[in-house]
């Protein structure tokens, strides 16, 4: 991917986005392959120039229909416990947002579907990404608690909105040896590692994470 704005100028400069990787490093992100593709992935492409400026601070963002684009660290710590240091086949995205962890996916996995609730969100970042040309990403308007069974079986999940209980479909789509990462709870939420197992589901709860809501149906 090239990037577009990448003459060194301010606050979206690939210098701003090599000390947002030093801060990934320093909050304990060991991937290699994760850490060079937050480097490479211009992340003020992703938000509205108005707020572009503040692209690289580790804080989640607004990107408009109420849905915020998640923090830097956030985005580096779900990749890197779907890939456990590996390198990923076919991967499902739920909750496809701006698409930034869309971007960050297709650099470190071979295949990458993402699925989005809201149209018109989804419209605005298929136009965003259209001139990326990531040739390894494929976007659909549905409903992510239902998985996307014609792509499946996937050997990750990643769910970027919190779910209530974690939806039987997205199990069912998981390969064998396959992990699901996804947050869940209400006020409360937990980020939780499911791998599908010999003897079935092995669940882990990793740290305390805050999502938009898992929502049902399409917008
Ligand atoms: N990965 C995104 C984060 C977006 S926030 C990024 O990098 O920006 C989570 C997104 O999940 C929102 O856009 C929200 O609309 C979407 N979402 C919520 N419930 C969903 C569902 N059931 N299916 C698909 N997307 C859903």
């Amino acid at each position: 991917m090239t990037d577009v704005i990448s003459s060194g100028i301010g606050m979206t400069s690939a210098r701003t986005r090599a000390r947002m990787v030093e801060r990934l490093r320093s909050a304990g992100i060991v991937d290699a392959a994760v850490l060079t593709a937050m480097e490479a992935v211009s992340r003020h492409l992703f938000v509205d120039e108005a707020i572009a400026s503040r692209a690289y601070e580790d804080s989640a963002l607004p990107i408009g229909w109420g849905q915020t684009i998640s923090a830097p660290y956030t985005v580096a710590r779900m990749v890197e416990l779907l890939k456990k240091g590996k390198k990923l086949g076919k991967v499902l995205e739920v909750g496809t947002g701006c698409g930034y962890q869309a971007a960050i996916l297709a650099r470190v996995a071979k295949e990458v579907y993402s699925v989005e609730r809201i149209g018109q969100l989804l419209d605005r970042t298929r136009a965003r990404l259209w001139p990326l040309k990531i040739r390894n990403l494929r976007l659909k308007h549905t409903d992510g608690t239902l998985g996307l069974p014609e792509a499946a079986p996937y050997d990750g999940i990643i769910v970027a909105a919190a779910a209530t209980t974690i939806p039987e479909a997205l199990l069912q789509q998981l390969a064998p040896g396959g992990r699901l990462v996804i947050p869940v709870g209400t006020h409360e939420q937990q980020l939780v590692v499911v791998e599908h197992g010999e003897t079935g589901f092995v669940e882990t709860i990793i740290e305390p994470a805050r999502f938009v809501p898992l929502l049902e149906d399409t917008a």
